[in-house]
């Protein structure tokens, strides 16, 4: 298997430090928002992109946005 060594393959970065995971144990905790992985987590037509683990509840808590 081939983990994404930019976002640890959680999908997600940093977006101030586009070379941390945003999400998963090595997360980078500087407070920024997230943004999706230009690596791996680049949807195609007609595709969603891929949310982080346990990243369901807490949607508008901090962080994620459009
Ligand atoms: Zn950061
Ligand atoms: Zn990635």
């Amino acid at each position: 298997m081939t983990i994404c060594s930019r976002c640890d393959d959680s999908g997600w970065v940093c977006e101030e430090h586009p070379g941390r995971p945003w999400a998963g144990p090595r997360a980078c905790n500087c407070g920024a928002a997230g943004m999706p992985c230009s690596l791996c987590n680049v949807p195609e037509d007609g595709q969603e992109l891929r949310m982080p683990d346990g990243f369901e509840t807490d949607v508008d808590k901090d962080g994620w946005r459009h």
